[in-house]
């Protein structure tokens, strides 16, 4: 079914206007058809009553309560110097199902606070967008930057990928019953020996991933994506 954003609520109505609006003519959603509405961080199964060129007005049938499958994984992502590959990491991760990424600044990642802060609206757009085409329950959280330095292992497991290698692969854990993962992964010039030093002695679990060295966007797809499908409940 397909998914669209609200922009406004009167009473049991959603209402489609601007951007959103062309998607709904790009599809050729038709008047009585059902459709998924997300509006102020809930989800709606929807008809639509009435479409013209400013608005789509769409009847509320019910609230859908979509489980969100676990483990709920926080990625720590260290912000690429290159910054537009972060929209990439924030679209792929939705995909294979992160819960929150967290922008994290390290000796080697990109740096300036303010700019950061400037790009998180736009992050927080692409995961809306990734929302809406994977059909995941709710869309990606991106958390405020946070440095690395600040990390703490307090998740059920906590994972380090990293570039100084590690004693496990992914498919050594024991995922099961584990609710919560977080994930460390570094910017492209990689962690410094201090930085990989300091995260292990917390408690983080370095982690190698086979065979060969990745770029920093690969690793947090496949980081992320292998430890969602080998929890997938058999
Ligand atoms: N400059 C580093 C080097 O030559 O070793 C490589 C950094 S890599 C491009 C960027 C990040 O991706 C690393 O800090 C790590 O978090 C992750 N990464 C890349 N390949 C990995 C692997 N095979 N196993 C675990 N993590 C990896």
């Amino acid at each position: 079914m397909d998914r669209f954003i609200a922009t406004k609520r009167i009473s049991n109505t959603l209402i489609i206007e601007g951007e959103e609006l062309k998607h709904i003519f790009a599809k050729r959603i038709k008047i009585g058809q059902e459709l998924e509405l997300f509006f102020e961080d809930k989800l709606y199964l929807c008809s639509l009553e009435k479409l013209t060129q400013k608005s789509a007005l769409c009847i509320v049938i019910k609230e859908l309560e979509l489980a969100t499958p676990l483990p709920f994984i926080t990625l720590y992502q260290c912000v690429p110097v290159e910054l537009k590959t972060m929209d990439f990491i924030v679209e792929k991760v939705s995909e294979v199902g992160a819960y929150r990424l967290v922008p994290t600044l390290s000796k080697r990642s990109f740096q300036d606070i303010p700019t950061i802060n400037k790009r998180m609206e736009r992050w927080k757009r692409v995961a809306l967008s990734a929302f809406k085409q994977c059909k995941r329950p709710k869309p990606l959280e991106i958390g405020h930057p946070t440095k690395l330095e600040e990390l703490r292992a307090n998740h059920d497991l906590n994972l380090l990928l990293d570039n100084f290698g590690g004693e496990k692969s992914p498919k050594d854990l024991n995922l099961k019953g584990v609710k919560t993962v977080s994930l460390v992964v570094g910017p492209e010039g990689g962690f410094t020996r201090q930085e990989s030093e300091l995260l292990r002695k917390r408690g983080f679990i370095p982690i190698k991933l086979y065979p060969h060295i990745l770029r920093s966007e690969t690793a947090a797809l496949l980081g992320v994506g292998l430890i969602m499908n080998l929890s997938t409940p058999s």
